[in-house]
């Protein structure tokens, strides 16, 4: 059954319960900012748990039950709490996000410090303000407005915040093993993704997987003045980067022979869904903060979309070598590079990144040595946007924003998501629906200096899933 009602009428004490509880939730929001949850190596794993335990108290104070951490041994916990007052009958929604943040970067060049959360423009700027802490407050915000204004939902949820999203979610497997049976729904609702522009809200269909690296080359034991042994004796940076920029071509696209075999070649239906969209490249270009000049990178005869979504792409994230600032005259004896590499859909990670790493292993210059350490592999995403769940959904972003959703990929990487939708379905070849919604808008900068979150449109992603619990009851309600 399908509803053709107006939820802004039927639903009118729910949106109310919501707004008036919008200025806490505001306030819950800035203070899981303001912790550091970095999940990267390198920064404090405390403050990590301690976003964890502020999720788990948040969670429980708005009113879901049974709030604790989820332990994987050597990962940053994650965070459950449940609502399972809708009965057997009612399907089960799982809400998903993740607490854990980016590294800040560069501090100083944010215009206000990163983990001190402060509005300008309607935006809140800061570190996690939108990725991901705002699907945290979308979902806590969600579910109180219901239990505020009725004193019950009409759906079960289960809610699980992720503590190593960031770092690609390299104990997914640990967490899969563990609690799969306990995380178990019908639907997943996942608020870490990004909407087609403000005011315009998206379903993302297609997400890239992610495989990363660390590559070190040696070729000295020790330092060397440059004058006195440079020439006979190869420099081992520049032999690093001879190696970085051997793995991609011309127009930057990845160059690894074979990497790219397994790529699915969309279907017509996922390039009529790309050419439906409005895309403008000068949009996009000012999007990106693409300077003036500046050329395109991947397959010209591609649409840019395309290439965002589904081609692979080879990113040096980070590098280990002298800074400019205080070098000397020396060879340095070894340099190092983080390498990110983003899967198109149909890529195997497993298989991309022994790719990666054996092609670094085997292509370095002058007999350097190489020592590669794989990181992650998170599988790409990709599912057929129709049925009742994606109609329920559909309707309920509508009514919250006043406009109709648009389907999108999206280049970014959720690794969550394929594995969890195969293993809660009783076929796999019928994946558990994923619903992926936008927190984020295209100036958000998630990861990148002066992050921040539309915060109208954050409360219409709130008000959107509040809505989406009574789509989706009236759509799967009956089981
Ligand atoms: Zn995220």
């Amino acid at each position: 059954m399908t509803t053709t009602e107006d939820p802004a009428a039927t639903l009118a004490d729910v949106r109310a319960a919501l707004d008036r509880a919008m200025p806490s939730h505001r306030a819950d929001l800035e203070a899981l900012v303001r912790i550091p949850s970095v999940s990267a190596p390198g920064f404090d794993p405390a403050e990590v748990r301690r976003a964890a335990e502020a999720v788990r108290d948040l969670l429980a104070r708005r009113g879901l039950d049974d709030a604790r951490l989820l332990e994987v041994d050597g990962a940053h916990p994650a965070v459950y709490a449940h609502w399972l007052g809708a009965g057997p009958d009612a399907p089960t929604v799982l809400l998903y996000a993740h607490h854990d943040v980016q590294p800040p970067g560069d501090v100083a060049a944010w215009s206000t410090p990163p983990f001190d959360p402060v509005e300008r423009d309607g935006r809140l700027y800061g570190r996690g303000a939108a990725d991901d802490k705002a699907g945290i407050g979308v979902h806590a915000a969600a579910v109180s407005a219901w239990l505020d204004a009725r004193g019950a939902l009409p759906v079960n949820v289960k809610v699980v915040v992720e503590g190593e999203e960031e770092t690609g979610s390299e104990h997914l497997a640990g967490l899969l093993d563990a609690y799969a049976d306990l995380l178990r729904a019908d639907v997943m609702v996942l608020t870490d993704s990004v909407n087609w522009q403000v005011g315009v809200p998206a379903i993302t269909y297609l997400l890239r997987g992610l495989v990363d690296c660390e590559v070190e080359v040696r070729g000295l034991d020790h330092a060397l003045h440059s004058g006195m042994y440079g020439g006979p004796v190869p420099d081992p940076l520049t032999g690093l980067i001879k190696l970085l920029a051997a793995a991609t071509d011309e127009r930057g696209a990845v160059a690894i022979p074979g990497l790219a075999d397994d790529v699915h070649e969309p279907t017509a239906e996922e390039l009529d869904r790309l050419e439906a969209l409005d895309f403008s490249l000068d949009g996009f270009r000012a999007d990106a903060g693409l300077l003036p000049g500046v050329e395109l990178g991947g397959d010209p005869e591609l649409h840019p979309l395309r290439r965002l979504w589904m081609q692979p792409n080879l990113t040096v994230v980070g590098l280990d070598a002298p800074s400019v600032a205080g070098s000397s005259n020396t060879l340095v004896p070894s340099a190092r590079a983080r390498l990110s590499l983003r899967l198109a859909p149909g890529q195997d990670p497993l298989r991309a990144r022994d790719l990666l790493c054996a092609w670094l292993r085997a292509n370095a210059p002058w007999g350097l040595h190489v020592t590669v350490t794989p990181g992650a592999a998170g599988s790409p995403f990709v599912a057929d946007p129709t049925g009742p769940a994606f109609a329920a959904a559909a309707r309920a972003l509508e009514a919250a924003y006043g406009h109709p959703v648009v389907y999108t990929g999206v280049g970014g990487t959720i690794p969550f998501v394929e594995p969890f939708a195969r293993a809660f379905a009783a076929d796999p070849a019928h994946p558990t629906p994923a619903l992926l919604t936008g927190v984020e808008d295209p100036d958000t900068r998630a990861h990148g200096i002066d992050e921040s979150l539309h915060l109208e449109d954050w409360r219409r992603a709130c008000l959107g899933e509040a809505y989406l619990f009574d789509e989706l009851a009236r759509s799967l309600g009956t089981r």
